[in-house]
């Protein structure tokens, strides 16, 4: 077999660096979430769709919101949908990861929210979230605009393990498996309906990102086997379509691939 010359490596590499820059930039439409998007998933569950999908459960005595949308502005929309749909007096929120469109919008949760984040996601939060922030200021004027003013919030529940919260006639478990698309992922399954709203873990038609060290291919199918026993029947991704539980498998399938893919490009040419 012919050994590539140093030029045409370094052409291959630019060709790949273009495409997952070209990957990045499809992945990149960031509208405004609205609340012209909601939908009903299931008889407690509803999702806000849109950048990103934010899950919504409503129980007869408190409400669950999971993630924030980016900044205030968007924070502000999904509480005006929260209030049009919750039954009960308690409100809970907590955040899937430390990404800014995940996190950055809770300064607009009235003073009352009771925010619930893993210890792990905090600590990497507090380390990584400016950088994030501002490399997502640098994407768009609105994405400036949204940022603008963040004020973090302190979490009243940092959250060493797992924790079931009863929202009343139903219960949603937050828990983390482990480092897969950050460090700090954490999912939360609503059993009563069988819906997993699993973050970044499961994403729908999209490519994996894995920006820092601890996001590795084996990590994430590790979490996946996790994940896999749960058997939801339907999925909120946190960015992506809607789906039933086949996006797990199909997550798997794609990370697989690209594992394969990747080590056989790995293989040093020979003979
Ligand atoms: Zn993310």
């Amino acid at each position: 077999m012919r050994i590539p010359r140093n030029g045409e490596v370094a052409g291959l590499a630019a060709a790949v660096c273009l495409i997952f820059a070209c990957v990045a930039r499809a992945q990149l439409a960031q509208p405004l979430v609205s609340e012209q998007t909601l939908k009903q998933v299931s008889e407690h569950v509803y999702a806000l769709v849109g950048f990103p999908n934010i899950g919504i459960v409503v129980g007869n005595r408190g409400t669950l919101v999971i993630d924030t949308g980016l900044g205030t502005r968007n924070g502000a929309t999904v509480m005006r949908a929260v209030e049009k749909l919750a039954k009960g007096q308690n409100l809970y929120l907590t955040t899937t990861h430390y990404h800014s469109e995940h996190t950055t919008g809770e300064q607009a949760f009235p003073p009352h929210t009771v925010l619930i984040r893993p210890v792990v996601q905090q600590e990497e939060l507090n380390q990584r979230l400016p950088q994030h922030m501002a490399r997502f200021r640098e994407m768009s004027q609105q994405n400036k605009d949204l940022l603008q003013d963040v004020k973090l919030r302190t979490p009243d529940i940092l959250l060493d393990g797992e924790m079931k919260l009863d929202l009343g006639g139903v219960s949603a478990r937050l828990f983390c498996l482990g480092a897969a698309h950050t460090k700090g992922d954490m999912l939360v399954f609503v059993e009563e309906d069988s819906v997993l709203i699993p973050g970044d873990i499961v994403q729908s038609k999209l490519f994996p990102i894995m920006p820092d060290g601890e996001a590795t291919m084996k990590g994430w199918l590790a979490v996946l086997d996790k994940v896999e026993p749960l058997k939801p029947r339907l999925i909120v991704p946190d960015h992506g379509e809607l789906g039933d539980g086949s996006l797990i498998a199909k997550q798997r399938a794609m990370l697989q691939e690209l594992q394969g893919r990747a080590l056989e490009l790995k293989k040093p040419e020979c003979c």
